[in-house]
């Protein structure tokens, strides 16, 4: 009889407690959106953050959320992305496929002004009085931008300047964050004309640093028939709203800064 009453009690206390916690994990439930494991599940998985957000599932929570628009996944393809535009009940609004493009032609041809035997890496380099190279404003070489872009769509080249592949570029903007003297901008891929100089220099003082710096003459703004490029600052700058790419700039161009992707 002595027995029965410890196992009594402890029968209660359990069926109490099994009630409260039912009760618990009825109330206490964290309600998941059915449509995140669903968005999750079809992106590619490459956690690559190139969207802005927190790897894949970051990006489709803030895609759930409304933060981050369907397109700004760069890995995803085109079928992708109408699927996830699908399980959300919304129209897949377009971004123009753009690549990023270096603002430097410099490179090899522009000499070192002192003797850096520092860290490999730009970011260190330009630490140190902006680096070694005569201009200022170029492409210091250690390949940072190489090394940061996650779809090894940047090389070095021969001449000291990184290429961008640009049927692997993604524009996902790393390489224009990391490089610190902020020569690369993203361009829409149907405009291949840009200027290869980010040098605001006078245009005497540039001609002593650099064969194919932006010497600022304004041939360019002269010819463009459409007035989609303006030397502003010492640098010719173009506005691809306006720009039809006719390449006429190119033709008259006296350093040949500015080319044609
Ligand atoms: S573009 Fe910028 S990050 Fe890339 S190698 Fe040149 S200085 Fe370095
Ligand atoms: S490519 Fe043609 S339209 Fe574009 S900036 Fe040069 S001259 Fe103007």
């Amino acid at each position: 009889m002595e027995i029965l009453i410890p196992i009594l009690t402890l029968g209660v206390l359990g069926l109490l407690f099994g009630v409260g916690l039912a009760l618990a994990s009825k109330k206490l439930a964290v309600h998941v959106d059915a449509r995140l494991e669903k968005i999750h599940g079809l992106l590619p998985g490459s956690n690559c953050g190139a969207c802005g957000g927190a790897g894949c599932f970051g990006f489709a929570e803030s895609v759930l959320s409304g933060k981050l628009k369907i397109d700004a996944c760069r890995v995803s393809s085109d079928e992708t992305k109408k699927q996830i535009a699908e399980a959300l009940g919304r129209k897949l609004q377009k971004i123009e496929k753009a690549v990023a493009v270096l603002h430097c032609a410099g490179g090899t041809k522009v000499k070192d002004r002192f003797l850096y035997s520092g860290i490999e890496d730009c970011v260190a380099a330009n630490l140190v009085l902006g680096g070694q190279k005569e201009c200022v404003w170029g492409c210091l070489g250690f390949g940072s931008c190489v090394r940061v872009c996650p779809f090894d769509a940047i090389k070095m080249s021969d001449t000291g300047l990184p290429v961008v592949d640009k049927d692997k570029c993604k524009a996902c903007n790393k390489c224009v964050l990391i490089c610190p003297k902020k020569l690369f901008t993203l361009v829409p891929v149907t405009h291949d004309v840009y200027v290869a100089c980010s040098s605001h220099d006078l245009g005497k003082d540039t001609r002593l640093v650099c064969p194919v710096g932006c010497i600022a003459c304004r041939k360019c703004e002269q010819v463009c028939p459409v007035d989609a490029i303006h030397v502003i600052d010492n640098l010719a700058i173009i506005d691809y709203n306006k720009c039809t790419s006719c390449g006429k700039c190119i033709e008259v161009c006296p350093v040949k800064c500015i080319i044609r992707r």
